[in-house]
């Protein structure tokens, strides 16, 4: 048969189904008939979907539709084990629930807003300790605490999108014996392959790229080493998170598009950053690799593509509530990945958690916005973010004025 390209596996993920669907069917059943044990003549070998146990029992343990996904999802990483989770925090939180009381966890400190609260909330409670890293890439094993039992990372990170070296993370991780977990949202297997750089851990805010279309959340956990992938299906069961079944259609339909949505969207991200760069209101424009020489290094070796989530500072003169206002295109909300264009003002939205002290620290400022780029032509994209410059500046002047002359 020889080795499929990425694409045609995005695309080539339906299970054999006894009806000849071409598309998977979704499965509601809470339950299935259980085979009887001596029974004469043996049960037949179920016929589609099947996991690794052989056969569906309870939904909560297995389903044909989301096995279906996780076939589908460890086929495009290569990885051994994929789990599929309602939401990309669940998937989270079963790799959180390997991590034993009394054992540390170092991550790199810009991560999720979801992930932070998770750590800031559940890890004091569990008597796991942690510490955020600002540069992971000069992270030495000597510096790590003895009693750290894993590494958890974003590359590249959000909302400021600086590059975190995974080789250099598995590498120091697996010197002192702690395992490397990855959140690999941004990028997905298409654009970067942490399994290859020493990833113990990959997971998956699917609710993004994978599934692309803001109209489901969902999560995956991927794991090579055996021992590791039974304690996340352990967790996935007994947690009791995972993706059902008509989420996990939504998954897979939408994975068959990964590939054309991505390429589009990493086209459109690339000449918005160029218009950005170019444009007077515009004080600084962050994408991966625009923070130094050595993070443009990292990923150039570690990634295939920027992705098309980006970041950018406004001049002082432009006035923010206008310049949204005049967007009609572009959405004003948090998420990504999906094939609408989204732009968020992160310390107000999806870092507001943050005080002002920790947002410097991630170097959020107030003029900061984030730009989540989707597969519209990209001149109407350019038109409308010209339009609400142009609309925008001076803006808060005018306001006043208007108001002076009222009164
Ligand atoms: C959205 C997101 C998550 C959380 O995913 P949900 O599906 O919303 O639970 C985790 N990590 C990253 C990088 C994300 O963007």
């Amino acid at each position: 048969m020889g080795e499929r390209s990425f694409a045609t596996r995005c695309v080539a993920t339906t299970p054999f189904d006894p009806t000849g669907a071409v598309v998977p069917a979704i499965y509601l059943a809470s339950t299935y008939a259980h085979p009887i044990p001596g029974a004469c003549p043996p049960p037949a070998p179920m016929p589609c979907g099947t996991n690794e146990e052989g056969g569906h029992s309870y939904q909560r343990w297995s389903n044909p539709t989301r096995a279906a996904v996780e076939i589908a999802v460890a086929s495009l990483e290569d990885a051994k084990h994929a789990y599929a989770f309602a939401t990309g925090m669940a998937a989270i939180s079963a790799v959180f629930s390997t991590v034993k009381a009394g054992q540390r966890v170092l991550l790199c400190s810009s991560i999720y807003g979801g992930t932070f609260q998770y750590i800031s909330n559940f890890f004091p409670a569990r008597d796991i300790k942690y510490d955020l890293i600002d540069d992971v890439n000069a992270l030495r094993a000597e510096d790590v605490p003895a009693d750290t039992a894993m590494i958890y990372i974003e590359s590249p990170t959000n909302p400021r999108l600086r590059v975190v070296d995974i080789a250099h993370a598995a590498e120091v991780a697996h010197q002192v014996g702690a395992k490397l977990a990855i959140d690999n949202t941004f990028q997905t297997a298409y654009l970067q392959r942490p399994f290859e750089l020493g990833a113990d851990y990959v997971i998956y805010s699917a609710t993004k790229y994978l599934a692309g279309h803001g109209d489901v959340l969902a999560g995956l956990v991927l794991a090579n080493d055996e021992e590791l992938a039974e304690q996340v299906r352990l967790a996935q069961v007994a947690l009791g998170a995972p993706l059902s079944p008509f989420d996990s259609y939504s998954v897979l339909r939408g994975l068959k598009t990964l590939v054309v949505r991505m390429d589009r969207q990493l086209e459109n991200a690339e000449r918005i950053r160029e218009f950005l760069l170019a444009h007077p209101s515009v004080t600084a424009v962050h994408y991966p690799g625009s923070e130094n020489a050595k993070e443009a290094e990292i990923q150039a070796k570690q990634s295939q593509g920027a992705g098309s989530v980006l970041s950018f500072e406004i001049a002082d003169d432009i006035h923010l509530p206008t310049f949204v206002a005049a967007l009609d295109i572009i959405g004003y909300a948090v998420s990504l990945g999906g094939v609408e264009t989204l732009l968020c003002h992160p310390a107000s939205m999806t870092h507001a958690t943050m005080n002002d002290q920790e947002l410097a620290a991630a170097g959020i400022s107030q003029r900061l916005l984030r730009l989540a780029v989707g597969i519209e032509d990209a001149s109407d994209l350019l038109a409308e973010l010209q339009r609400a410059f142009q609309v925008s500046k001076g803006a808060a002047e005018r306001c006043l004025d208007n108001s002076n002359s009222e009164s």
